[in-house]
């Protein structure tokens, strides 16, 4: 349990650019990402966004297996697909 809000706190930190992304952990997970797109359990959606004060539509991919959005999991060198597919 630790370990899964560890991980939340951590992907959405380099969401948000409070944590950084190193170029190893970019391509690990445009890998991961790769895969999850191709996987029954990726769903793709919309999700407005306010950025200065202008609405704006952002694609947006999650796992139904787990409920995670997909970049804030990829990202976690230690986070693992729940079906083991990375
Ligand atoms: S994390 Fe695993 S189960 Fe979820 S969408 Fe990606 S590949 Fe599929």
């Amino acid at each position: 349990m630790i370990k899964a809000i560890t991980h939340i706190i951590i992907g959405w930190s380099k969401r948000w650019g409070i944590l950084q992304t190193s170029k190893a952990e970019q391509k690990l997970s445009e890998l991961r990402i790769e895969r999850c797109t191709r996987c029954f359990f990726s769903e793709q959606s919309s999700v407005l966004k306010i950025i200065n004060g202008k609405g704006e539509y952002q694609q947006h991919l999650s796992c139904r297996k787990c409920s995670c959005p997909i970049w804030q999991k990829t990202i976690v060198v230690d986070e693992k697909c729940p079906v083991g597919k990375w």
